[in-house]
């Protein structure tokens, strides 16, 4: 079976000129005695907003690892496909993200419900999990209501992943399960039904994608009680070596954290909790390489920062219908958001100030970067002009999103010690 790596991070590269600097920062890893694989990850959504196809995905990162040498695994990761979409992953896609959340709450049927029940009494009554103090206590109804939840959910995923299978051949790709665009979070009692019930399903699952407590904003960082979600994450954990032993999961099933880009007050909770449950680890990162290419433009000065000023200007022009597929992950103050006539007389110091992730810069500014950051659509409209200017100011640009990957995510989350 082709095995997903203990630690894996997903790298978006929306126009697909990113893959040799991201690999960089995993060699960086390497040389520190990481061992964390690169998964390459474009949604079908993406690819629709940009124009491009899957295959160009593959391609820019096959050219990375060529050039660069790479010799560990690498993946590229359908991420968020249903039986609608997949067709055109297939090919060029070892790595699916089966997105049943759509289907969460929809009602089994019965029989299925009975017999899960009927399958499953150790889900029933006091529950003990090694690694949880209190033990989870429930009653045929309270297991009856969570599985009704997410059975559903479940058998399409079941569904999806023979699909792929019938197609790609069994253990010829990793199987991620996704449950997180949706409203309300799985707890870890939720998360052992779950499991069961894709242990039934046969789904050879490596990844599952819950939704945590707390919000996970585009591109920046966690907003909720640190505290909490560590719990629960340790929980989760927990639930996970449990599932693993209890239905033959395979055995390097693990957490994936998406939109996990940024999200720095939560990296040191999770590198500290994987080792007391020996798990391994994918933080699926958000897309924010496009806007390592807006600070590099912007570094660059010139040509290349009055393109980073245009951007923002017809960003600011298009904001409503720009955040409005993504109302749910961002939190823009809009009347704080600068005029593009101010941002216009900006130093690139000014530019790079206000967009990178840096806290304690006072320059930062989280509502301009995630107004860019859902803006990518501004810089596709541009086309070659977009494109050719990558190309100018590659140097500043690799350089950030180097940087950006190794040293504000790979290093807090795998390496610091
Ligand atoms: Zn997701």
């Amino acid at each position: 079976m082709l095995k997903l790596s203990r630690y894996s991070i997903g790298v978006g590269d929306r126009f697909a000129h990113q893959a040799r600097p991201q690999l960089r920062a995993f060699m960086l890893a390497a040389e520190q005695g990481i061992a964390v694989v690169p998964v390459w990850n474009k949604s079908n959504r993406e690819h629709t907003f940009i124009g491009t196809e899957p295959t160009s995905v593959r391609e820019a990162a096959l050219a990375a690892v060529r050039e660069l040498n790479w010799t560990k695994p690498w993946h590229v990761d359908a991420d968020h496909i249903n039986l609608d979409t997949v067709e055109r992953f297939l090919a060029p896609s070892d790595f699916f993200t089966i997105d049943v959340a759509h289907f969460i709450g929809q009602a089994p049927l019965a029989a299925d419900l009975d017999a899960f029940l009927a399958r499953h009494p150790e889900l029933i009554g006091v529950v003990r999990i090694p690694g949880i103090g209190q033990p989870f206590t429930t009653t045929r109804e309270s297991v009856a209501k969570t599985a009704g939840t997410f059975l559903a959910a479940v058998k399409e995923a079941g569904r999806i992943y023979r699909h792929i299978a019938s197609r790609k051949g069994e253990g010829n790709f990793i199987t991620e399960v996704s449950m997180d665009e949706t409203d309300s979070p799985q707890t870890p009692p939720e998360l052992l039904v779950i499991l069961a019930a894709i242990a039934d399903e046969k789904i050879p699952i490596q990844t599952i994608a819950p939704k945590f407590t707390g919000r996970f904003n585009k591109g920046v960082d966690y907003v909720g009680d640190v505290a909490q979600f560590t719990l629960e994450f340790e929980s989760d954990l927990a639930v996970i070596a449990h599932a693993i032993r209890e239905y033959g999961l395979p055995d390097n099933l693990k957490l994936s954290v998406h939109s996990g880009s940024d999200k720095f007050s939560i990296y040191e909770p999770i590198r500290k909790a994987l080792p007391k449950f020996n798990a391994g680890l994918h933080l699926k990162t958000a897309g924010t390489t496009w806007l390592e290419e807006l600070i590099g433009l912007a570094e660059a000065g010139g040509a290349g920062l009055a393109l980073a000023k245009e951007i923002y200007a017809e960003a600011y022009g298009h904001a409503e219908e720009l955040c409005a597929p993504y109302a749910s992950v961002i939190d823009i103050e809009y009347a704080k958001l600068p005029l593009p006539a101010v941002v216009a007389g900006w130093t690139s110091e000014q530019y790079t100030g206000a967009m990178r992730h840096d806290s304690k810069n006072p320059l930062y500014d989280k509502s301009v970067r995630q107004l860019l950051h859902v803006g990518f659509k501004i810089a596709a409209k541009l086309g070659d002009r977009y494109l050719n200017m990558l190309d100018s100011c590659e140097e500043s640009i690799s350089r950030n999103v180097t940087l950006n990957l190794y040293d504000r995510h790979i290093y807090p989350l795998l390496v610091a010690g």
